[in-house]
């Protein structure tokens, strides 16, 4: 898809470098997606990484975790020519084994924190500029809600409902007249052509904290990575809640219109939900000019990830085409918030997908009420990532834990777990 397709101009991003494909600068916006296969077995995901390319992913992300995930990715490299990518978790300095084998590194700011406290993050961060200048890489600073950089969390993040979704605006970091009218320009802009802001219930909303907080920690990281002379990077400000995914991306943009921007709702959840919410942020972000690369997140079985891919080759062939419905907010604001991962080569039972779809399905009589339920598929995001949820539930490789916002609630067999749910989602209903 060519920049003239889409129904208004771009942001002026500057180009960015990952292998074969170029995102920014009026590039084509690229699909990219996740392997969900056991990155140790080779076969398996080569033959993932391929199907996905095929199917139109410009870019394939591949987890690794350990020494051993970094031999299987030797091999795997050897065996393709597709565009890779990995996620670095904890162990920041994973990079250095990594980065001679794939085009670009995503790191989270808020996971800089954990290995080696005593060193600076901006210690961390010249070392993975270092690496990924030696081996020809580009970078992507993915915040994420679940994990913000902890510096930069003031409150609590907000639940399904909460009034703090509504609390008044304060200044953007660095923000003055300028980038401020320069931001209100762009707003109206994004509402005068977008009609999912115009009528439904995606309207910007005035930046809450979790907003404030991915925000700064964004502008941090550009901030150090350009006076570190480093470029060849992009943004990712990834929410559950598509209205903040919105929210986050313009007002990043607005400030940093230069930055290419990776587009994706984290923890979308299962289709055709999942699909719902992520167009219902993307499309109007894209509409506006926003928008250099994108992930649609679908928890789905591994067998199935290119339906990642076709989703997002739909909702750019939708923008291309002047397609803009509405109908995707109003489904995507529905009360009851079902959130859950997209699975990974970290899920460690199969059970997952099927957990995730017995929870939508159980719990579809609370459909009017206001509360959040997290589906997470390791114990590696999950305790952390269920934190800010009203029940959550995260899976291990023979039980789930179940938990009422941070609280535990105990472990459950996976046949077992859902009655259990239930009476905690009613006790929730009851108090309301
Ligand atoms: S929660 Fe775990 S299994 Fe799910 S996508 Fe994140 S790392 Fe992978």
């Amino acid at each position: 898809m060519t920049q003239s397709a889409f129904p208004t101009p771009r942001n002026p991003t500057r180009p960015v470098k990952i292998g074969s494909v170029v995102i920014g600068g009026g590039h084509p916006v690229v699909v990219q997606s996740m392997c969900a296969t056991k990155t140790a077995n080779v076969e398996a995901t080569v033959a993932q990484v391929e199907q996905l390319a095929a199917t139109g992913a410009g870019v394939v992300r591949i987890a690794v975790d350990t020494k051993r995930d970094c031999e299987a990715l030797a091999e795997i490299r050897r065996r393709t020519n597709a565009n890779l990518s990995v996620d670095l978790q904890e162990n920041y300095r994973l990079a250095a084994d990594v980065a001679p084998l794939v085009d670009k590194i995503r790191y989270n700011p808020g996971h800089l924190y954990h290995h080696e406290p005593e060193r600076s993050w901006q210690d961390k961060v010249r070392f993975l500029v270092d690496v990924a200048g030696q081996h020809d890489c580009a970078l992507r600073v993915g915040v994420n809600c679940g994990s913000v950089d902890p510096a930069k969390t003031t409150s609590p993040r907000p639940l399904a409902g909460d009034p703090a979704k509504t609390t008044s605006p304060r200044p953007l970091a660095g923000e003055g007249p300028g980038v401020r009218a320069a931001s209100e320009s762009i707003a109206r802009r994004v509402r005068s052509e977008s009609p999912l802001f115009a009528d439904t219930n995606i309207k910007p909303l005035p930046v809450n904290p979790q907003v404030q907080a991915m925000l700064d920690s964004a502008l941090e990281h550009c901030e150090l990575l350009d006076r570190l002379g480093f470029t060849r990077y992009c943004v990712s400000l990834k929410d559950s809640d598509p209205a903040r995914v919105v929210e986050v991306n313009r007002r990043f943009a607005a400030v940093r219109p230069d930055v290419p921007l990776h587009l994706g709702v984290t923890e979308a959840g299962l289709p055709p939900e999942g699909i719902l919410k992520t167009r219902a942020a993307i499309v109007p972000l894209l509409a506006a000019g926003i928008g250099d690369t994108l992930r649609v997140s679908l928890t789905v079985p591994a067998g199935r990830k290119r339906e990642e891919v076709e989703a997002g080759r739909q909702i750019l062939a939708n923008v291309a085409a002047g397609r803009l419905s509405d109908e995707d907010s109003a489904a995507a604001a529905r009360p009851l918030n079902i959130i859950s991962c997209p699975s990974c080569s970290r899920v460690e039972n199969e059970a997952f997908v099927e957990l995730a779809e017995q929870v939508r399905d159980a719990t579809r009589y609370a459909a009017d009420y206001p509360i959040t339920i997290a589906v997470m598929g390791c114990r590696v995001n999950g305790p952390g990532e269920t934190d800010h949820a009203d029940l959550g539930l995260w899976c291990g490789p023979d039980a789930v834990h179940l938990k009422r916002g941070s609280t535990p609630l105990g472990v459950f067999p996976y046949d077992q777990v859902i009655p259990r749910l239930k009476a905690e989602l009613d006790a929730l209903i009851a108090g309301r």
